[in-house]
């Protein structure tokens, strides 16, 4: 038995002497095609994004065709995605991170995650409202009210503030005032109304709630199909998903709910963004640049928006989608994103203090 074990022990150490001195000729005529100077600038990207579309890919194609650089793609959600930012560090392959919500990009910049982007094209694309130095907003999504015409009248919630209207009582549904959704919006009533408006409409809200907050948009939407509640709020972007979907259950929900485009007879409806910004580690900070400055192209705006139902952020680009096409035109709060995303840490303390969990 000892003899076959040594037997296989010399057979590997041969076998892997073998490979050994294959690998090292091998390497030695790379080394002597590929200068050190080629290997330094490797065409490729790799993107950290909370997207998860095959339209994306297609882009991503498209961008590698145009440019020669391959995107490297890791997808994940948005805090996953931040959280394996932090951990890893100065090491991080990242060049390009792509998150959902101002919020979210606020707070992925208070971290340190981005670098500025130092684009004259992203700032010539992209309206100043939707962007900073850091990172810019690439689509736009409009946080909009969904009810039961049968049970409340369009009429009597015409705005966010009518969600706390005392006849409101027991027929709103929400997700999680935690969620970076509410929490941008919050914010950006905490810009206009003021603390003590904004927390007293809060406290009102979550006195008129069916039941706890609970799910994301999408179940709002159809906890008001289901008659559970009447009243909910939810992106722009879900809705129009169940009208485009072919599965009999939302083309039910569609049909039994309504969008209201919220505070019309004031600023606009609450608008938010997707995003990115080049990634402050980046090992290849000009690709990365290069990419997004493609995402923001006339070109590429469209489909890009289109992957995920939302709206163009380049002045110029129709949707060309026709569920936002039915949904038609809204007036939108012009308020900069940075702004009502600066406000969070406001919002959240004030989601702890009137228990809307
Ligand atoms: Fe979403």
């Amino acid at each position: 038995m000892t003899r076959h074990k040594v037997d296989h022990a010399s057979l590997r150490r041969s076998l892997l002497g073998g490979l050994t001195s294959l690998g090292l000729f091998a390497s030695l005529v790379f080394s002597s095609l590929i200068s050190p100077l080629a290997l330094a600038q490797a065409k490729e990207l790799t993107l950290y994004t909370a997207r998860h579309y095959s339209s994306d890919e297609a882009l991503h194609a498209a961008f590698t065709q145009q440019t020669g650089i391959k995107v490297n793609v890791i997808s994940a959600g948005d805090q996953p995605l931040i959280e394996r930012l932090k951990s890893e560090g100065p090491a991080s392959p990242a060049d390009v991170l792509l998150l959902a919500d101002a919020a979210r990009l606020w707070a992925a910049e208070q971290d340190g995650l981005f670098q500025p982007h130092g684009s004259q094209r992203l700032e010539a694309a992209i309206p100043a409202d939707l962007r900073t130095s850091s990172w810019v907003g690439l689509t736009t999504r409009a946080r909009v009210i969904v009810l039961d015409p049968k049970r409340v009248k369009a009429i009597n919630v015409k705005n966010y503030s009518d969600l706390a209207k005392p006849e409101m009582k027991g027929l709103v549904c929400t997700r999680s005032g935690s969620h970076p959704y509410m929490l941008s919006l919050f914010g950006s009533m905490l810009v206009a109304d003021g603390p003590a408006k904004t927390e007293q409409w809060m406290k009102s809200v979550v006195a008129n709630l069916a039941r706890p907050p609970k799910g994301g948009d999408t179940d709002q939407i159809r906890a008001v199909a289901s008659g559970e509640c009447a009243v909910a709020l939810s992106n722009s972007y879900y809705y129009a998903r169940l009208m485009r979907s072919n599965k009999p259950a939302d083309q039910e929900a569609v049909a039994k709910t309504q969008v209201i485009w919220p505070n019309q007879d004031k600023a606009g409806s609450h608008v938010n963004i997707s995003g990115g910004g080049i990634v402050k580690t980046a090992p290849n900070a000009a690709h990365a640049r290069r990419f997004l400055e493609f995402l923001a192209s006339k070109e590429t705006q469209a489909a890009f928006a289109e992957g995920n139902n939302e709206w163009p952020v380049v002045r110029g680009v129709a949707a060309n989608n026709p569920a936002l096409e039915k949904l038609g035109g809204f007036k939108a709060d012009p308020m900069p994103v940075a702004k009502f995303a600066a406000q969070q840490r406001l919002a959240q303390q004030l989601v702890d203090k009137t228990g809307w969990k």
